[in-house]
């Protein structure tokens, strides 16, 4: 395995790479990598004949008050990580190497990206849509894997690539949690113990949603207040959304939800971290 740190080596290697036929396989990470990480990077390996995982801390992305400094970056462990599961080549810029000065263009979803997480993080999406594309012009994968934990991220990517023409196929991998159902996240590091606990109301609430859609129920104001009240028993953790959206679009469903369409998206606060899971219903 093998660590890239520039731009132009990076793209030098991708365009040798194309050149001898070989199909590449992105998987961008803000690192401090768990098992959900390195779930997408075992979906790539069975359809790329190169891997590439960037890990990246993405300052852009980050809102003025968000914990970009005390964001995670254990990236000798994370090395470690990708050359066990296979990776062979890390794309660890510097932010100034993907940022430099004078950095002015940005790209923006429009729609997608405004509910939900766009709401409570104005800038958040400009940040993710912005650095994705880059990447996708630097490594100049086939196919990139992201997760269904961040639903929106994963819809607003896809439009992106619809409407920029990205000639790259963008690959959804499922949710992996903690057995006791935490979605795992490298946010999940800050947690204490009884954080931890209070947290796993976030994905029993989902559960919760999921097992009524189960017994019939299609309410949409049903759904959302058991969810909201089973978090509301929490002290720790305030609810900052329960939403039912459209999958695809992040429209709210009014009414009554269609199985399979809608999802059910929470984000939260427990005490200071902020935490986001989600369901297909
Ligand atoms: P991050 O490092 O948080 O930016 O995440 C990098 C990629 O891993 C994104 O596509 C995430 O959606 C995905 N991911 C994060 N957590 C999980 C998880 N628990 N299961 C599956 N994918 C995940």
């Amino acid at each position: 395995m093998q660590t890239i740190t520039s731009v132009s080596e990076m793209q030098a290697l991708s365009e040798r790479l194309r050149m001898q036929g070989q199909r590449i396989g992105l998987v961008p990470t803000m690192g401090a990598l768990h098992e959900g990480h390195l779930s997408l990077v075992k979906i790539a390996s069975d359809i790329a004949d190169v891997i590439v995982v960037s890990i990246f801390v993405n300052p852009t992305q980050f809102g003025p008050s968000e914990d970009f400094t005390k964001y995670p970056r254990p990236l000798e462990a994370d090395l470690a990580a990708c050359e066990a599961a296979g990776v062979d080549y890390v794309f660890a810029p510097e932010p100034g190497e993907i940022y430099p000065k004078g950095y002015s263009t940005f790209v923006v979803e429009e729609y997608i990206a405004k509910p939900l997480e766009g709401a409570s993080r104005p800038s958040h999406f400009r940040g993710v849509t912005t650095v994705v594309a880059k990447l996708f012009n630097i490594v100049r994968p086939h196919f990139s894997v992201f997760g269904q934990k961040d639903a929106q991220q994963v819809a607003v990517i896809h439009k992106m690539v619809a409407d920029l023409n990205f000639a790259v196929e963008i690959i959804i991998a499922p949710t992996l949690r903690e057995a006791d159902g935490l979605a795992m996240s490298s946010r999940n590091r800050y947690l204490t113990n009884t954080q931890r606990v209070e947290a796993l109301v976030i994905s029993r609430a989902l559960r919760k949603a999921t097992e009524m859609v189960a017994g019939g129920e299609r309410r949409v104001d049903r759904l959302i207040a058991e969810a909201t009240h089973l978090i509301g028993q929490h002290r720790r953790v305030r609810v900052i959304y329960v939403s039912i959206v459209d999958r695809l679009t992040m429209e709210a469903v009014k009414g009554e939800i269609t199985p399979g369409k809608s999802l059910m998206a929470i984000a939260a606060w427990v005490d200071e971290v902020r935490l986001i899971d989600n369901e297909i219903l």
